[in-house]
């Protein structure tokens, strides 16, 4: 519960951070979501309305720009607005009706907001898998890219396999398009990395069974540098792959501008087959299994074989190790036992996995020291023009169209829900945008056309275990630097050209983490851990140099070259 005092100051504030937001209760949106916070966090929260009590006007709350306080409260006034939220008995305008935002799914959508209040562990209504036996021939963590593609594969094989997740199960049916409970169900929290030029840049991914599969949006890239030949072919056949020509307006409009500027845009390869809808729900999980995620290609039919047993919700610390070699998984005060073990859970959090491990066995080699030393983050920011003719980018298949070149690749046309539109965007200075020209420029949300600009990057970042947290740094190279540059003045000149009337960006994130236990240093070239025998890698840490396509076509077919060397 908050006070009549806090519930004011709330009000107040989220209404200078987002003019219109005070209408839906903002202060009754953050009420909601109080009894799933721990007691630390609520703490953080009233102290962060204490900060905010003072603040009466505009300039008083641009003096606490940047401070923690701040992007708490235009976090929460987002979300409430922009989220659709409406206590009960409210009967103004929500925020969708605001700005228009009706894709068809969400007119059918009657959202209950009960999950506010549930904490991120709590069991969902599908995460009914019996638990069977604590051991298993193969042990796998992680269920995405390249998780799924390990489990099924040896489960087809015969193995006895035991997939654990961190995240629940959710299949196609469990996906509606309403933002906010996707992220709560399918989603890690966001997480930052801090960078030496002061701009962080969020990590993006996908808890629930399937990973990040299950909200990426399947855009199908063979790696030129990689020799996968067969196992590209395997993964490709499974998953379906086909070239995406079914452009929209939106496309043929920034197509204009690419042209304009002397450049092609091209049509995608992507795991989506033919019952794709366009609906441009992929972010919050495809409702008609159109998308081809790891779990309803791979885990289903394994499944079926009965080799394949799943526990979702069981978080994995550590690997352990007995005499050199791996004897099991601890998920919290469990011990699961397996001679083999398969590291899957993404290029974030295998190699805290493999610290921590390393740590517990007192293991300190050349392999292990090379453990998150080379994360790739293949940094990514949305450039918007707004056009004179609504683009409805929210609903199409979000990415149809790409323009490749060493540097950055650009791909077309998209536009993140709404919750994500407005939290992402910053000002020319890369400071969150707020207040008035935050409201305008979400108002003509259907209006934005997206372009997805993603930067090559080399390897520089860092995974290190901190006292109570995990630390991810990264410096910027002077290269990485100019090219994240010229790929935002290339989308801007694009959008210009074709016709935008007016432009906005968002600051940095990336979905196509890798590299952070390399082929090669961390690992053999078969994924084999050279410091404890039954130990194997199979995900995005594995790729050796930051790819300069999107890598999940290349997770699956490494995790499929290493299901094939795991011999039992
Ligand atoms: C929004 C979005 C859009 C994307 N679009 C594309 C695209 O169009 N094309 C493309 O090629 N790539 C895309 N990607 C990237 C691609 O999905 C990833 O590169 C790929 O899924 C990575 O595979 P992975 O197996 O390493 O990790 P993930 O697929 O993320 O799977 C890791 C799994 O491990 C689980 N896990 C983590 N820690 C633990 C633990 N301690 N114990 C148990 N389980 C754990 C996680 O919950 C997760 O389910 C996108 C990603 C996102 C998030």
């Amino acid at each position: 519960m908050l006070s009549a005092g806090e519930a004011e100051v709330v009000t107040r504030v989220c209404e200078l951070l987002v003019p219109g937001s005070a209408a839906v209760r903002p202060d009754r949106y953050l009420a909601a979501t109080l009894p799933a916070l721990r007691p630390a966090e609520e703490d953080v929260v009233r102290a962060a309305i204490g900060v905010m009590a003072g603040v009466t006007d505009e300039s008083a709350l641009t003096r606490l720009s940047g401070s923690a306080a701040f992007d708490r409260f235009r976090r929460l006034a987002i979300e409430a607005f922009y989220g659709d939220f409406a206590p009960p008995g409210h009967t103004g305008p929500t925020g969708h009706d605001v700005i228009d935002f009706r894709p068809p799914q969400a007119v059918r959508l009657r959202k209950d907001w009960s999950f506010l209040g549930h904490p991120e562990s709590a069991p969902g209504p599908w995460d009914r898998f019996p638990p069977g036996p604590d051991e298993a021939e193969v042990i796998v963590v992680g269920s995405g890219a390249g998780g799924g593609v390990v489990a099924a594969l040896l489960a087809e094989r015969g193995v006895d396999v035991l997939l654990l997740e961190a995240g629940g199960f959710e299949p196609a049916a469990a996906h509606t398009r309403f933002e906010l409970e996707a992220r709560h169900r399918l989603w890690w929290p966001a997480r930052l990395v801090s960078t030496s030029d002061d701009q962080p840049i969020a990590l993006l991914a996908g808890r629930c069974v399937g990973g990040s599969t299950v909200i990426n949006t399947k855009v199908a890239m063979r790696a030129p540098e990689l020799d996968l030949g067969p196992w590209y072919d395997l993964i490709e056949a499974r998953l379906g792959v086909r070239e995406r020509t079914d452009w929209t307006p939106s496309v043929h409009r920034v197509e204009k501008g690419f042209a304009a500027l002397g450049a092609s845009l091209r049509p995608v390869r992507s795991y989506t087959d033919h019952n794709c809808s366009r609906c441009g729900s992929c972010l919050q999980g495809c409702p008609t299994n159109a998308g081809k995620s790891t779990l309803n290609t791979f885990l289903m039919p394994a499944l079926a074989t009965g080799n394949l047993r799943i526990r979702t919700r069981h978080s994995v610390s550590h690997v352990l190790v007995e005499n050199d070699r791996t004897t099991g998984v601890a998920c919290g005060q469990t011990s699961l036992r397996a001679p083999t073990v398969v590291l899957a859970a993404g290029a974030i959090n295998t190699p805290q996995i493999l610290l921590r491990t390393c740590e517990i066995a007192e293991i300190d080699t050349s392999s292990s020291r090379a453990v998150g030393r080379t994360l790739g983050l293949h940094p990514a920011r949305l450039v918007y023009g707004r056009f004179p003719e609504p683009q409805d980018c929210h609903q199409v298949y979000p990415i149809t169209a790409h323009h490749v070149r060493d540097d950055f690749v650009v791909e077309a046309t998209t536009i993140q829900d709404p919750v994500s539109f407005a939290e992402s965007l910053v000002d020319a200075e890369h400071r969150p945008l707020w207040g008035k020209r935050l409201a305008d420029v979400v108002r003509g949300y259907r209006y934005w056309a997206g372009l997805l600009v993603m930067a090559t990057d080399e390897n520089t970042a860092t995974i290190e275990l901190g006292i109570d947290d995990v630390v991810i740094s990264k410096r910027f190279s002077e290269t990485e630097r100019r090219r994240l540059d010229d790929a935002l003045a290339f989308g801007i000149d694009v959008l210009r050209a074709a016709g935008a009337q007016d432009v906005v960006w968002t600051g940095l994130s990336t979905t196509h983490m890798q590299g952070s236990a390399p082929m090669g240093t961390a690992v053999d070239e078969h994924g084999r851990s050279p410091d404890i025998e039954g130990l194997y890698v199979a995900d995005s840490s594995l790729i050796p140099t930051s790819l300069s396509v999107n890598p999940s076509l290349t997770v699956m077919a490494l995790a499929a070259k290493v299901a094939g060397e795991i011999g039992l």
